[in-house]
C-alpha cells in the first residue's frame, strides 16, 4: 500500500492509545496509517537499554497499577515477564510529628467523609472544609503530597469524586501509596514492540519523524492531514482521523501546536481546561547498591522531603539502580529543567547522610527525564478536574465530523493517567469508529 493511498483511518501518534486503536481497526480490515513525530513508537512509554550495563530502563511508564484488564491482555498475549514489587517502604518525613494512631484515625475520617460525598469539590476545599483544625496540619500535608506527587494533580483543580473512584478501585477506602500494590514489568517497551508487530501483521502502516501540523475537515468527503517530514510538508488523506496528542501540547503551544480547520479554537479551549501534570524521573546507576546497608536489603520505596522526594530500588531484582521521582502540577511557562544532577546528589545526601563526594564517586550514571520539556509530551499524565466529564463530551462531539480523540487524558474512568487508560481509550475509539461507520467485520 503506497502512502499516496486514501486511508480509512489516519492516527496521529504511536503511543499506547494510537497503537491500540490501530491494531483493533487494522484487525477489523481497515486501511490504517499512523503518523508519529518521534523517531520511535511508545510516546510516554520509553524503554531503553543502558549500553554499558545492559539494564533495561524505563524513562516513562514503569508500573502496572493493579489488575488492569487491557494491560494484562497484552501481557498475556505477548508473554511478558511481570514481577511484584514487594520491597519495604521507608518514610523519612520530619514534618510529620503526629503519632501513627492519630494519622490512622485521620485517614479513617477522611475515607468516611469521602464515601458520603455527593457534591463534587476540589481536594483543596475538601481539606479546608473537613480538616481545617491545626491538629490536622500534618495530615493535610500528607494528602497533598500524595495527590501532587502520585497523581501529578493541582489540589485546587482535581475532582474529589473522581479521586475517590480511583482510590476505592485501587485498594478500597484504605488506599495509601505506601500500601499500594505495584507490579513491575521488565520494560513496557516490549509491549509497544508487540503492538507494532500485531499492527503490521494486520496490514497497518506507520511512519516516524512525521510531525502533524494541520488537519483539515473542510472537505466533507475526506480529511486532509499535513505533516512535516525532514524539510518537506507531506499531505495524506483519510476518511477520518484520530488525534492522540497529550493535552499538554495544546496547553503549552496553544494554536501553534496543531492547526485543526475548522474547530481549533473550541478544541484548544477544552484542552487547556483539562488537568495535566508533570514529572521528572531520574534513573541513577551505581557501582554498589549502597542503600542496602543504610535502609536494609529489601528496601522498596523511600519517601522524603528532599528536592527529589521519592526513590525506589529495583527490588526484588538486585540491580544497583535507584530511581527518583518528582511529580506535580504543570509549571506554567517554565522552560528550564527543574532538577539538575546537583539536585539529585543533594537529595541523596539528605536522605542517606552520605557525603556528596562519596556518592559522586559511587555513581556510574544519572539519566534525568524532565517530561515537561519533552516537546511531544509537555508533561507526564492527566488528572480529572472538576467538570472533566463535560470536557470529554465536548471532544466526543467531534466524532461525527470524522475527528476522534484517543489517549489517557480523554478517558472518562479510572485509573487516571495510566497506560491502561490509554489502551482503554484507544480500544473504545476504535469500537466507536467501527460502530458509527457500520464497519464491523461480518
Ligand atoms: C515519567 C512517567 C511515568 C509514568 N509512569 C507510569 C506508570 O508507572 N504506569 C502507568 O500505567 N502509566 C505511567 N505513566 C503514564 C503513561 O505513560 C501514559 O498515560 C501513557 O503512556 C499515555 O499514552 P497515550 O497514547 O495516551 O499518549 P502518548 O504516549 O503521549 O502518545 C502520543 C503520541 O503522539 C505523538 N505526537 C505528539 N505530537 C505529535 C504530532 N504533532 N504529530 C505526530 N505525532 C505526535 C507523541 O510523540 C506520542 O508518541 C507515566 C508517564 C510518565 C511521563
Amino acid at each position: 500500500m503506497g502512502i499516496s493511498t486514501k486511508w480509512d483511518t489516519l492516527i496521529v501518534g504511536a503511543g499506547a492509545a494510537g497503537l491500540q486503536c490501530g491494531v483493533t481497526l487494522a484487525e477489523a480490515g481497515q486501511k490504517v496509517l499512523i503518523l508519529e513525530a518521534r523517531n520511535r513508537a511508545g510516546g510516554r512509554i520509553h524503554t531503553f537499554i543502558d549500553k554499558h550495563t545492559g539494564y533495561t530502563l524505563d524513562a516513562g511508564a514503569e508500573f502496572i497499577h493493579g489488575q488492569l484488564p487491557h494491560t494484562f491482555e497484552w501481557v498475556k498475549k505477548l508473554r511478558l515477564p511481570v514481577s511484584a514489587v514487594t520491597g519495604k517502604n521507608i518514610r523519612l518525613l520530619s514534618d510529620v510529628s503526629t503519632t501513627p494512631p492519630a494519622q490512622e484515625a485521620a485517614w479513617k475520617k477522611f475515607h468516611e467523609i469521602l464515601s458520603r460525598l455527593r457534591q463534587d469539590t476540589t481536594l483543596d476545599s475538601f481539606l479546608h472544609t473537613y480538616f481545617p483544625e491545626e491538629s490536622y496540619s500534618d495530615f493535610r500535608r500528607e494528602v497533598l503530597r500524595f495527590a501532587m506527587g502520585y497523581d501529578a494533580a493541582d489540589p485546587t483543580r482535581v475532582s474529589m469524586l473522581a479521586l475517590r473512584d480511583e482510590w476505592e478501585r485501587e485498594e478500597g477506602p484504605n488506599y495509601r501509596i505506601d500500601k499500594a500494590p505495584h507490579l513491575q514489568a521488565s520494560g513496557y517497551g516490549a509491549m509497544i514492540d508487540g503492538m507494532i508487530g500485531r499492527f503490521q501483521q494486520a496490514g497497518g502502516k506507520w511512519l516516524v519523524a512525521h510531525t502533524v501540523r494541520l488537519i483539515s475537515l473542510s472537505t466533507p468527503a475526506f480529511v486532509q492531514v499535513k505533516a512535516h517530514f525532514r524539510q518537506k510538508i507531506l499531505t495524506y488523506t483519510a476518511d477520518r482521523v484520530v488525534i492522540t496528542l497529550p493535552p499538554g501540547i495544546f496547553q503549552k503551544y496553544g494554536p501553534k501546536s496543531i492547526s485543526i480547520e475548522p474547530g481549533a479554537k473550541s478544541i484548544i479551549q477544552v484542552m487547556q481546561r483539562l488537568g495535566y501534570g508533570t514529572a521528572t524521573k531520574i534513573i541513577t546507576l551505581w557501582k554498589h547498591p549502597w542503600w542496602r546497608s543504610r535502609f536494609g536489603p529489601d528496601m522498596g520505596f523511600l519517601i522524603s522531603q528532599a528536592p527529589v522526594p521519592t526513590w525506589w530500588t529495583a527490588y526484588p531484582n538486585d540491580w544497583p539502580i535507584l530511581t527518583g521521582w518528582k511529580g506535580g502540577p504543570h509549571p506554567l511557562g517554565n522552560s528550564t529543567p527543574v532538577i539538575q544532577k546537583d539536585t539529585v546528589i543533594q537529595s541523596l545526601v539528605q536522605v542517606s547522610g552520605i557525603p556528596a563526594k562519596i556518592l559522586q564517586k559511587e555513581m556510574l550514571k544519572c539519566f534525568i527525564f524532565d517530561w515537561y520539556l519533552d516537546p511531544f509530551a509537555c508533561g507526564s499524565y492527566s488528572y480529572p478536574v472538576l467538570g472533566f466529564q463535560t470536557l470529554i463530551q465536548q471532544l466526543q462531539a467531534f466524532f461525527p465530523q470524522r475527528l476522534y480523540f484517543a489517549g489517557e487524558a480523554y478517558h472518562n474512568r479510572p485509573p487516571w493517567g495510566t497506560v491502561e487508560s490509554a489502551l482503554c481509550s484507544g480500544q473504545e475509539v476504535a469500537e466507536a469508529i467501527l460502530e458509527l461507520h457500520g464497519l464491523h467485520k461480518i
